[in-house]
This record gives C-alpha cells, structure tokens and sequence, in this order.
C-alpha cells in the first residue's frame, strides 16, 4: 500500500467523490436562482470509470473512507447500483453521504441495502418560509420525511449539516439544537465558506463558530467532547451528554493540519483541497487507455502537491474558479 502523503506529512484516507454537478434545490449560499451550466453527460465519469478510480484508491492507496456528494448524489440515476459496486471493492471501505434529503424518503432503504453505511443530511431551518428564501424551493416536508427514512434505515446516528446565515436563520439555533436533542439527529453547524458560484461571501457577514457558541451556550450548557482526532467537527456535550452538538469552523480555526481528505470530481478531476487551484485529470488518463500503475501515480502525484492551508483571510487569496457544488462538498 502506498499512501497519499502529502509534502506537510498529511496521509489522505477519506476520498470525497462528487457524483454529479446538479442539484434540486438552489441554496443562496450555494448557487444562483437559475441553477449554473450542468457539466455536459459525456465529460461525467460513468459507474464503472468511477468503481475504478476508487477502486485503485482503496486497493492501493490506502483510502478507508468514500463520501458520496455533488450536487445533489440522489440525482445520479442508478446511485444504489454503483454503491453497491463501491460495497464489493477489497479492502472494503466504509461508504457515507451527503445530501439534501429531498429524495431519501424514497431512496433509504435501497442506498442502505446496496451498502451505504452513513447519511448527512443538510437542512437550514425548521420553517417553511425560510425553507424556501434559503433554498427556493419548496420542500421542507420532503427533507424532514427523508431523515425520518433514514433514521430507520441506518444503524448509527443522523448526522444533520447547518449553515448559519446571519439576519436569515442565525436566529434558529437554539431552536435547532432542541429539535435535534428531541428527534436524536447528531447536529453540526458549519461556517459559511467563500465557495458560492456568485462570489458574494464576507468575512464580516459570517456567523463565526464563536457566536454559534455563544447562542448555544445562553441555552444549554457546552463541554467539549474528547476524542477528535482528524474530524473538522469539535464536538460539545450538551448538559453534560450523551448527546452533543458539533461546530465545524473551517474558517475562524482551519483544521488543515489534521486534514485527511482527498476530492474526486464528477468530471474525474482530483483535488487535493476545497481551495485549490490545481486539479489532476484522470478521466482523459482513463479514457486513454491507462494502467492501474499510472493511476497510482496520478493520484499520487496530486496528493503530493496539497497546500499547507486553505488561506481564507490572508493576502492573495482567491476563491477556487469551480464552486461547491461542482467540485463535491
Ligand atoms: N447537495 C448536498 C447537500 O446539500 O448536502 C451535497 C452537496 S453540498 C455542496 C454539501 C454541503 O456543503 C452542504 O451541507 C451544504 O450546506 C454545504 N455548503 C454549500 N455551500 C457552502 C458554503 N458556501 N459554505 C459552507 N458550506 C456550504
Ligand atoms: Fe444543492 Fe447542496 Fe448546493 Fe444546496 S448546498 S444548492 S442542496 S448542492
């Protein structure tokens, strides 16, 4: 096994692979009103493209972990088939997903008999009016119908992603974390991150994780969780446990120290971050007609390359060309 060390000593071993650059809903925080140019069908790597990567990435890299994402991953028609090609790959790794929960009510008990181990599901708000400024969309009920689903389609717990926006939903936390403590889902807020198509993230409009815990804390009282390890979450107890509440602030305190994650894009590109500039085409090299021994290389070659940090806040940087959606979140 070679493992995909990088030049700062990091080892990735958590693939994050975007199945699909499209998406159902139209979160402001993600991408314009009008949706953004779908990557043509032919440039998207189909099922089997996919297997092999991966393939060669759990076989020969040492990847553990595969994360579905997109877009919106429930789009790609045929998803529980080719989770359950992911689910025979040797080693097998643990396979997990994230999604908008639109279409899991529906899909749960297929994806999680086809091998899928882990949903996150990502949800804003509890009410419908934001539902639709947040996302322009109408379907909150569809959202909360799917974690209902997968709550009983998964061993472990939920996990539920919020994004705080300030003067549209930062008013909802406490709100949110008493749902979550009601319901069982494991929630996480997470710090808006300069990724949106539109180029309109401001530092200064961020709710940075210290206000996240500051309004949580005037309701329940926070002690941190041991155990991090590599996770970007840090992890409270609420009252004392077992149930906690996890702030993922990749802003106001990075965690690329402990980063262990590598990106595979839609359209077979390798990332070796959410920031880089850099991508590594391993569609053509497949589509060439190239050797498992060639794809160790290239992905090995873009791992190398990673930055120290992704920068945000300091001279220079700029936001990646592509945006969330399209590289996988
Ligand atoms: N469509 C799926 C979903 O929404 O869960 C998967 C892809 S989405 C890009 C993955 C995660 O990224 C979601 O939890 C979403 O809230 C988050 N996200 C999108 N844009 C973001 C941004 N600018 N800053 C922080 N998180 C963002
Ligand atoms: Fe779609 Fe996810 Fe982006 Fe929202 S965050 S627009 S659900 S890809």
């Amino acid at each position: 096994m070679l493992p995909l060390v990088d030049g700062f000593g990091r080892v990735a071993t958590d693939l994050r692979v975007s199945v699909t650059d499209r998406c159902d809903l139209r979160c402001t925080y993600c991408m314009p009103a009008e949706g953004l140019d779908w990557t043509p069908r032919a440039q998207l790597l189909t099922d089997d493209e996919l297997v092999r990567l991966v393939g060669v990435a759990v076989s020969r890299l040492g990847v553990t972990d595969v994360r579905l994402t997109g877009g919106e991953p429930l789009l790609r028609p045929g998803l529980p088939e080719l989770i359950a090609q992911l689910a025979a790959l040797t080693p097998r790794p643990r396979i997990a997903l994230t999604t908008n929960g639109v279409r899991l009510a529906a899909l749960a008990p297929s994806l999680a008999a086809a091998g899928l181990d882990r949903v996150n599901v990502s949800l804003d708000t509890l009410r419908p009016d934001r539902f639709l400024t947040l996302t322009r969309r109408v379907r909150l009920e569809q959202v909360l119908e799917g974690l209902e689903a997968a709550r009983t389609a998964f061993a472990g717990p939920v996990k539920v992603n919020t994004v705080l926006m300030r003067g549209v939903n930062d008013d909802e936390a406490v709100e949110l974390l008493g749902w979550a403590l009601d319901t069982g889902y494991a929630l996480r807020f997470i710090e808006q991150m300069p990724l949106d198509a539109q180029h309109g993230w401001r530092r200064e409009e961020m709710v940075t994780a210290e206000e996240i815990l500051a309004t949580l804390g005037s309701a329940y009282s926070l002690t941190p969780a041991p155990g991090r390890g590599a996770a970007p979450a840090e992890e409270w107890l609420v009252d004392g446990g077992p149930a906690t509440v996890g702030v993922i602030a990749s802003v106001t305190r990075p965690f690329c120290q402990a980063c262990d994650r590598l990106r595979l894009t839609a359209d077979g590109q390798v990332r070796n971050c959410l920031f880089a500039k850099d991508e590594t085409d391993l569609r053509t090299l497949l589509r060439d007609g190239a050797d498992d021994d060639a794809l160790v290389a290239a992905w090995l070659g873009a791992a190398a390359s990673k930055r120290k940090g992704h920068g945000i806040g300091e001279p220079g940087f700029t936001q990646p060309d592509r945006p969330m959606s399209a590289i996988g979140g």
